[in-house]
C-alpha cells in the first residue's frame, strides 16, 4: 500500500500551516457540518464507528472516551491536547503543531462541540518552540474567522483555546502529570481511578487526547465514519502516522493506512537500511517498546493488534531502525541514562528501580559487570512495573528485558571482557 495522506495532505506547502490556505484545500468545512447538520450524539457515534484509537500510544478508542463525559453537568468542562510529544524517537506531531496546526484546532473545536466543553487548552513540549509560536498564531486566526470564541458562527455554543507550555519533563505526556501541570503543581502522575472524564483540571470533567487524534476528526466529519474505518483494519481504523529515525535510507513521518505490511512500508515507502547494511533490530513504537528482531517482523502490519502479537507494541508509532553495527549495550545503557532521569522519583519502585537498571547496565557497558547482573534485571523488573502509580515502570522494564533476553551474547560478552580484565 503506498502512502496514504489524509493528515499529511499538502502539508508541503510553505503556507500549510496558515488559515487561508487550510480553508482553501476544505478546512473548517467539517466544523460547518458538524455545527449545521449533527447533533452532538451524532458525532460521537460517528467517531465511534470509525474506530479512530488514540494515537498517543495508548491506543484507546477515542468515540468511547468521548461518551465518558456527562455533557450536561452543570460547571465548566476542558478538553486538553497533549501536545507533549516526548518519547525517544517520535517526532510526528511536531508536524502538525508546526505545518498544519488548524487542523488540530478545527478538530478540538468539533470534539468540544460534541462534548459540551467550554475551553481547551494545548499542553505543548517546552522544547517545541517553534510548533508552540505556530500553533499561537493559527489560535489567533480562528478566533478572528470566529471559530473560536463566544457564540461560534452564531450557533449559541462558546469554546476558548489556550497555548500551555511544559517545562521538559517526559512524564507530562502522562495525562494526569500534565492536569497538574496545567493546575500549576508539580507535573506527578495521579493515582486513578478517578478518571480524568470524572476529575480532570480543576476537579472538573476533562477529556484529553493526542494531537494526531484531534487531526483525524475532520476528515471522519467530511467522509463518515464508515468510510474512515475501510481505510484500516477491523479493529484500528483510518491511517497513522510513523516517524522513523535511526539506520533508515528515508527517516521522515509518512502516514499509512493501518495495516499496511511492514515490509512494503520499510522498503518500499523508506527505502530499507541505510547504505545497504544488514537489518539487526527495530523498536517500533518508541523506546518504551520492546524490540523486534529481522525474523519476529515477517508478516508484521502497521497496526495495533499485530505488532502486538509480536510481543511489542505500536505505541506512538515511533519506528528505530538498528542496523547490524549497533552496539545493543551502549544503546541500552544510552536508553536507561534517559529513563532513571525522567522517573518523576513518586513512588519508590520506579524511583529506585530506575536508578538500579542504569547502575547495572553502566557497570556492565564499562567492563565491571557480572552475569549475574543479567538475572538482576529481571528480578528486579518482576517488583517494578506492578508496583508504580503509572506506566513509566513498564516504560523502562519491558524493553530492557527485551534487549536482554534477544541480544543476551552481547551482554555476555561484555561481561567476558570484564572478567579477562581482571584475571
Ligand atoms: Fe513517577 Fe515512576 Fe511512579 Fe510514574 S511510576 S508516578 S514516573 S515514580
Amino acid at each position: 500500500m503506498p502512502e496514504k495522506k489524509i493528515i499529511l495532505d499538502q502539508i508541503e506547502n510553505p503556507n500549510s500551516a496558515s488559515i487561508d490556505f487550510y480553508m482553501s484545500i476544505g478546512g473548517y468545512s467539517a466544523l460547518q457540518k458538524a455545527f449545521k447538520e449533527m447533533a452532538p450524539g451524532q458525532i460521537i457515534d460517528e467517531v465511534k464507528s470509525s474506530n479512530l484509537r488514540g494515537r498517543g500510544g495508548a491506543g484507546f478508542p477515542a468515540g468511547i472516551k468521548w461518551s465518558f463525559i456527562k455533557r450536561d453537568a452543570p460547571g465548566p468542562k476542558y478538553l486538553v491536547c497533549n501536545a507533549d510529544e516526548g518519547e525517544p524517537g517520535t517526532f510526528k506531531d511536531r508536524e502538525i503543531l508546526q505545518k498544519k496546526p488548524h487542523i488540530m484546532i478545527e478538530g478540538m473545536i468539533i470534539a468540544a462541540y460534541a462534548m459540551g466543553l467550554d475551553a481547551g487548552y494545548i499542553y505543548i513540549r517546552g522544547e517545541f518552540f517553534a510548533p508552540y509560536e505556530a500553533v499561537d498564531k493559527a489560535i489567533a486566526e480562528a478566533y478572528a474567522k470566529g471559530y473560536l470564541g463566544k457564540n461560534i458562527l452564531g450557533t449559541g455554543f462558546s469554546f476558548d483555546l489556550y497555548t500551555y507550555r511544559g517545562a521538559g519533563a517526559y512524564i507530562c505526556g502522562e495525562e494526569s502529570s500534565l492536569i497538574n501541570s496545567i493546575e500549576g503543581r508539580r507535573g506527578l502522575p495521579r493515582l486513578k481511578p478517578p478518571f480524568p472524564a470524572q476529575n480532570g483540571i480543576y476537579g472538573r470533567p476533562t477529556t484529553v487526547n493526542n494531537v494526531e487524534t484531534f487531526a483525524a476528526v475532520p476528515s471522519i466529519i467530511n467522509n463518515g465514519g464508515k468510510w474512515y474505518a475501510e481505510l484500516g483494519t477491523p479493529k484500528s481504523g483510518g491511517t497513522k502516522l510513523f516517524s522513523i529515525s535511526g539506520h533508515v535510507e528515508r527517516p521522515g513521518v509518512y502516514e499509512l493506512q493501518m495495516g499496511t505490511p511492514w515490509k512494503e512500508f520499510f522498503y518500499d515507502i523508506c527505502g530499507g537500511v541505510r547504505g545497504g547494511k544488514a537489518l539487526k533490530a527495530v523498536i517500533p513504537g518508541g523506546s518504551s517498546t520492546p524490540v523486534l528482531k529481522p525474523e519476529e517482523l515477517e508478516g508484521m502490519t502497521m497496526d495495533y493488534e499485530s505488532v502486538m502479537s509480536k510481543g511489542s507494541m505500536l505505541g506512538s508509532g515511533a519506528v528505530i531502525i538498528l542496523d547490524e553495527s549497533t552496539d545493543m549495550v551502549k544503546l541500552l545503557n544510552r536508553i536507561l541514562h534517559f529513563y532513571a532521569h525522567e522517573s518523576c522519583g513518586q513512588c519508590t519502585p520506579c524511583r529506585e528501580g530506575s536508578d538500579w537498571f542504569y547502575d547495572i547496565i553502566h557497570r556492565i557497558y564499562h567492563g565491571k559487570g557480572k552475569e549475574s547482573d543479567l538475572d538482576l534485571f529481571e528480578n528486579l523488573g518482576k517488583n517494578i512495573g506492578p508496583n508504580t502509580i503509572c506506566a513509566f515502570g513498564d516504560a523502562f522494564v519491558t524493553p530492557t528485558l527485551s534487549f536482554i533476553r534477544k541480544f543476551r551474547e552481547e551482554f555476555l560478552a561484555y561481561i567476558k571482557r570484564a572478567d579477562k580484565a581482571a584475571s
